[in-house]
């Protein structure tokens, strides 16, 4: 992959550029939270030195020029996951804070006793709690698309799931566990075959690849900012117009409302009915100016040279005979769970941590996929753009070092 630039790249992402116990600092674990380049810093920080002010409240100036950055940050947004109205993208907290808002307002909305929600045996617990939540509260219940020993979804089991009962599908994109892309756009088609509405979590997909909401047909489309270079503390929801207008606000307070009196308050329009109180407009600004980085490198770059990383892992860790690979999926991003034969992933991450290799280890929020496969956890390693295949090397000769020590 000569042709793509990660001298330069790496350049934009000055926290690369450490030491960690004295080796430099390998970060794979993107899964988790990505870095965030200096153009996305920079104009954060401008912001609270020069413009801060409150969005949609104030005539005054400054308060003008917010709005008009956090609207345009909303199209920013729009356009990125090609969403046909700016109103259908809101700004949340993040891929649960979305969940949550969908899971809450569509349970009012849909879901009444006897009713059922499928989600599968992949799921983060952000799309499986709120969903059990709003089951509880309505005496709805959940069905569960099983999973191949590869980590693939049984689309026939998931075929034979629905039913007249059948109120709402939500699952992951890709998964942060097993990697797997998972056939979103089958899983759409199927759902609407039978007049279902389908959510997805895109946390590990929407930084990955090219998104497009209207070609994958989905109704919810849900993402973090500090998963896609952005900050904390910010995410997107993106909703089809007639199930946002359908849907009762999620929270309430300033901001969502059209008219109050202590008898009755009427509700502002999306994207504004569900987002109440002051939001984190700071925030989205900033997660705009990163998608404006990542588009100006080019998403399908962006993903030809993570899947060259991708191969280039597995080749180097399927080398390793005392190591078990969870996710061997055909369709899979640059994301690897793995347990060492014999020694707990816990020790395995201290050790490869002194190396300067940082991953994740443990059940990943994800508890039922490890129940799936009979494991206490796992190590983790998770690849992005910014990352070499040096890294990957380093990765390998840590795992190595680990098992001359441990095995
Ligand atoms: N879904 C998936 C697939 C995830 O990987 C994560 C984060 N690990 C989440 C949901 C939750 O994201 P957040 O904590 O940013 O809300």
């Amino acid at each position: 992959m000569n042709d793509f630039p990660i001298d330069l790249i790496r350049k934009d992402f000055p926290i690369l550029d450490q030491l960690i116990y004295g080796q430099p600092l390998a970060y794979l674990d993107n899964g988790a939270t990505t870095q965030k380049p200096v153009r996305m810093i920079d104009a954060v920080n401008k912001i609270h030195r020069e413009q801060n002010s409150s969005v949609h409240r104030s005539v005054n100036y400054m308060s003008e020029k917010m709005t008009e950055a956090y609207e345009q940050a909303r199209q920013t947004v729009q356009k990125f996951i090609g969403a046909p109205e700016s109103s259908q993208v809101i700004f949340t907290s993040g891929t649960t804070g979305s969940i949550n808002l969908v899971a809450f307002s569509m349970g009012e909305a849909v879901l009444e006793p006897g009713d059922e929600v499928i989600l599968s045996t992949m799921e983060h617990h952000s799309n499986i709690v709120p969903w059990q939540m709003a089951c509880e509260r309505y005496g709805a219940s959940l069905k569960i698309i099983p999973i191949t020993d590869e980590g693939d979804l049984d689309m026939d089991a998931y075929r034979n799931l629905f039913n007249k009962n059948t109120r709402m599908v939500s699952v992951t994109h890709v998964s942060n566990v097993l990697g797997t892309i998972n056939p979103v756009k089958e899983i759409v088609r199927i759902a609407h075959s039978h007049g279902v509405p389908v959510l997805l979590d895109g946390a590990q997909a929407i930084q990955h690849e090219p998104v497009d909401v209207v070609d994958l047909d989905c109704d919810f489309y849900a993402f973090s900012g500090h998963k896609i270079y952005g900050p904390t503390g910010i995410g997107v929801l993106y909703g089809k117009q007639e199930w946002l207008d359908r849907m009762p606000p999620y929270q309430g307070g300033g901001d969502m409302i059209d008219r109050v009196t202590f008898e009755k308050t009427t509700y502002n329009i999306s994207p504004f009915k569900f987002e109440a109180g002051t939001t984190n407009f700071i925030g989205a600004i900033g997660l705009a100016e990163s998608i404006n980085y990542l588009t100006g490198i080019g998403m399908d770059k962006i993903a030809g040279y993570e899947n060259y990383l991708r191969d280039y892992a597995t080749q180097k860790l399927s080398s390793i005979s005392q190591l078990r690979m969870y996710g061997t999926s055909v369709n899979k991003a640059a994301i690897f769970s793995f347990v060492l034969n014999g020694i707990h992933p816990y020790d395995t991450g201290m050790i490869i941590d002194k190396y300067g290799v940082a991953v994740r280890t443990g059940t990943h929020c994800a508890m039922p996929l490890m129940q799936r496969f009979g494991i206490e956890g796992t190590l983790r390693a998770s690849l992005c753009f910014y990352n070499t295949t040096d890294e990957v090397d380093r990765l390998y000769d840590a795992l190595n070092k680990v098992i001359e020590m441990l095995a």
